[in-house]
């Protein structure tokens, strides 16, 4: 199978999941995850169409985009994974969104990079709903003042929430997580209303996206169902 051809095939699975829980398919970005893959396969899936890609590993879109950016400047890079502080330079640089925000530090060390290079940055607060202790992202319990916070930050603009779901056959398990992180964007729509909208959920990836749109995802993010199986693995 080529990129394109899993690509509308994803399509298809996202718009029968969309409408099978009675939602506009619209409402429902597919963030391909091209991570330990080949600037070939990424101008396969920008010839089919799609400009923006998830990394969760910045010195890999680091260098995806110096090789891309001279003849495709239109492709844009989502950071996906945690970042340590000390790489926060390098995604004020060349990054468009950011979807593991999970401290105050890291926020305010991207705040200050972003204003050096004269830049914004789409954010998404990465929050852990499984409670497993080796997943990133903030307690669901310490959302609301994590958020509050947020709002110190200009050059952050926040559009909403991002989890990994446990990685279980169980649905109800996964089901759980993507209902948490709901909970939490409902508390805040409510009491943080100042900082963002919180509309955008990033859940849901290539073992469980559809579930994740019957949940409410907003951002599916789909790596090996598009690309093809990963090598090795990364977390
Ligand atoms: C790798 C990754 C994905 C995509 O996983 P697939 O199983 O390839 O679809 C989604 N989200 C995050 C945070 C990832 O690191």
């Amino acid at each position: 199978m080529t990129v394109a051809e899993n690509l509308a095939h994803i399509r298809s699975r996202i718009d029968a999941a969309a409408r099978a829980a009675d939602r506009d398919p619209a409402t429902v970005r597919l963030l391909p995850v091209s991570k330990t893959k080949p600037t070939s396969a990424i101008l396969e899936a920008v010839d089919a169409g799609l400009t923006r890609f998830g990394e969760n590993r910045v010195q890999e879109a680091l260098a995806k985009w110096q090789e891309l950016a001279p003849e495709h400047p239109q492709v844009e890079w989502a950071i996906i994974g945690h970042l340590q502080t000390n790489k926060a330079r390098d995604v004020a640089r060349f990054a468009t969104e950011f979807q593991a925000l999970d401290s105050l530090h890291l926020a305010r060390e991207l705040d200050k990079r972003l204003h050096q290079e004269g830049r914004r940055l789409d954010v998404l607060v990465e929050v852990n709903t499984s409670g497993e202790p080796q997943k990133s992202g903030i307690e669901p319990g310490e959302a609301l003042s994590f958020a509050r916070e947020l709002a110190a930050f200009d050059a952050l603009h926040v559009t909403g929430l991002m989890t990994v779901a446990v990685n279980s056959p169980d649905a109800d398990q996964v089901g759980a997580c993507f209902d948490l992180l709901r909970g939490v964007q409902e508390r805040l729509r409510q009491e943080a209303s100042q900082v963002s909208s919180w509309d955008d959920l990033s859940m849901g990836m290539s073992g469980d996206f559809e579930l994740a749109i019957a949940h409410g995802a907003t951002t599916v993010r789909v790596g090996q169902a598009i690309f093809g199986a990963r090598e090795y693995p990364t977390s």
